[in-house]
């Protein structure tokens, strides 16, 4: 399961994926997240290594212009398929072959040859590459970001299962796939034991964050441009507002942090930034009905998604950011607020072991309980000393996520998948 690249062999154009998200969006809204981000990040470094990068994403709106030039080297081009507005994510498999379509005409009107390589993300991709790679000849590389099953045996109260049609599409993909890239070594097992995924064909590959972006500031000079005073408790919860990200468990355990103490109340202020997501579009105001019936709602600042040169004021003001997710693939919200010097509190869980370096960079807890929070976070605001040693620790271990790193590490996938895989024999014939 490692990545040993191949010398020499890299593609020279890579038709990425991205069906139900556009690198376009807005991350931290809608179906906007961490992967949009992925994708994003990857394909700049990719195409600064010298590798154009295509995106094939859906459109969504009529304003959308067919093809869009989003950095040098990097093209995002957009698909007709199904209804450009009020089309949920769980209506999307209906649209696939309409992509497929699309994807594939495209093509159609290039030199042939024209890719060397698909990556898709996600499994709704994954069934579009399995096609539009098998019809080119070339290798497929993918991407799960989440996984049904994964996520289905860790559900918040009341959080609607994924289908069982997503677990057969998402098999077989990982049966379709040259190459699986998995973010962590978690993940590369569950590829192979939940999936049946061929060990020998998947690769770990940590996601990353933007290292010159995302740097450690002064707490004091970001209070005062967010208008917050210095002598405040920040606790910071950054990402897509819905179940799975477990908001309501940080602000059950934040009432539990101040009941019955009057000078701490005074000092915390609780920032929520993001927007609503997916099926639970009404989530943002039942948190805030939440904070009113804990009677914590002065206490609570809810924040619209931001961009990240935004962002990371909030993470270099607050003094800690709470991640209590029920699964996480990986979490770059909390490598983002560790980059930029603020520990981290989170939930125990997939990919955010190795987000974060337990009692090195933050601290993690086991299940989803707001007194463990409460408690964790009682630590980390009282005892200064630990604050800073995990502070200093969190710049530490973010540094070792770079999303350079992770482009380096992809082409040594795309190499291997192009020099090992079935469809290699034709891209060598092709020459
Ligand atoms: N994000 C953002 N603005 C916001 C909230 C989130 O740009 O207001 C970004 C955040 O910086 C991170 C991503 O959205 O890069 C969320 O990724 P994560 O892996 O934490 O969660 P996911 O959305 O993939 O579940």
């Amino acid at each position: 399961m490692r990545v040993l690249p191949v010398a020499g062999v890299m593609p020279r154009r890579v038709a990425t994926l991205s069906v139900h998200t556009s690198p376009l969006d807005q991350p931290g809204t809608g179906d906007a997240g961490g992967m949009n981000v992925y994708v994003v990040e990857v394909a700049k470094r990719l195409a600064q290594a010298g590798v154009e990068v295509e995106i094939f994403t859906r459109t969504t709106s009529s304003d959308l212009p067919p093809v869009v030039e989003m950095a040098p080297g990097v093209t995002v081009r957009h698909v007709t398929a199904g209804p450009f507005e009020g089309l949920a994510k769980e209506d999307l498999p209906a649209q696939l072959c309409a992509f497929t379509t699309g994807v594939l005409r495209a093509e159609a009107t290039r030199d042939p040859g024209h890719y060397d390589l698909v990556h898709s993300h996600y499994w709704l991709s994954g069934q579009v590459g399995w096609l539009a790679a098998e019809r080119w000849g070339i290798p497929l590389v993918h991407s799960m970001h989440t996984m049904a099953k994964v996520k289905n045996a860790t559900l918040a109260e009341g959080d609607i299962p994924e289908p069982a049609a997503r677990i057969i599409g998402e098999t077989q993909v990982v049966d379709a796939a040259d190459r699986l890239v998995a973010n962590t070594a978690e993940e590369a097992e569950q590829l192979v034991d939940l999936y049946g995924a061929n060990p020998g064909r998947v690769d770990v590959v940590s996601p990353g964050v933007d290292l010159d972006v995302f740097v450690p500031g002064r707490r004091s000079a970001a209070r005062v441009e967010l208008g917050i005073a210095d002598t405040d408790d920040v606790i910071l919860f950054v990402g897509r507002i819905q179940p799975l990200k477990a908001p309501d468990v940080l602000l059950a355990a934040v009432a539990k942090l101040v009941d019955g103490d009057l000078a701490r109340r005074q000092r915390t202020m609780v920032a929520v930034v993001g927007g609503p997501s997916g099926s639970g579009t009404a989530e943002p105001e039942l948190l805030q009905k939440m904070a009113v019936e804990l009677g914590i709602s002065d206490l609570v600042r809810f924040i619209p998604a931001l961009p990240q040169p935004e962002l990371v004021r909030w993470y270099q003001a607050a003094d800690v950011t709470v991640v209590p997710s029920y699964s996480e693939s990986f979490g770059l919200v909390a490598v983002e607020s560790q980059a930029c010097g603020t520990p981290v509190v989170a939930a125990s869980v997939g990919g955010l072991r190795t987000a974060v370096s337990a009692g090195e960079s933050g601290l993690l807890v086991k299940g989803h309980d707001p007194h463990d929070y409460a408690a964790a976070l009682h630590r980390l605001i009282t005892d200064h000393d630990l604050r800073r040693r995990l502070g200093d620790g969190a710049v530490e271990h973010a540094g070792r996520f770079g999303w350079s790193a992770t482009a380096a590490r992809l082409l040594g996938v795309y190499a291997n998948a192009m020099t090992g895989s079935p469809a290699a024999a034709a891209l060598r014939a092709r020459g």
